[in-house]
C-alpha cells in the first residue's frame, strides 16, 4: 500500500449561488423593487417597449404580463 498521505480530499461544493433570475409578471409598464427579502434600495424601473426589464440590483426581471394594458 502507498504511505499514506496528508492531502485532503477538496469538497467540490460550489459556493457560487447561479440561480436563474426570478421572472415577475406585472401589468404596468412601470414597476418599483425593493429587492423583498434580500432588500436593497428602492428602484422604479421602467419596461419600455421591449416589455422587459432586469432589476439592477437583484436581477429580478420584470415581463409584461401578456394582454395586459397596450391597446
Ligand atoms: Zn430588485
Amino acid at each position: 500500500m502507498a504511505a499514506r498521505r496528508g492531502r485532503r480530499a477538496r469538497a467540490t461544493v460550489s459556493t457560487m449561488t447561479t440561480e436563474p433570475p426570478q421572472i415577475v409578471e406585472v401589468e404596468t409598464e412601470v414597476v418599483s423593487c425593493d429587492g423583498g427579502p434580500l432588500g436593497h434600495p428602492k428602484v422604479w424601473l421602467n419596461l419600455g417597449e421591449e416589455g422587459h426589464v432586469d432589476c439592477p440590483y437583484c436581477d429580478c426581471r420584470f415581463v409584461l404580463k401578456p394582454g395586459s394594458g397596450h391597446h
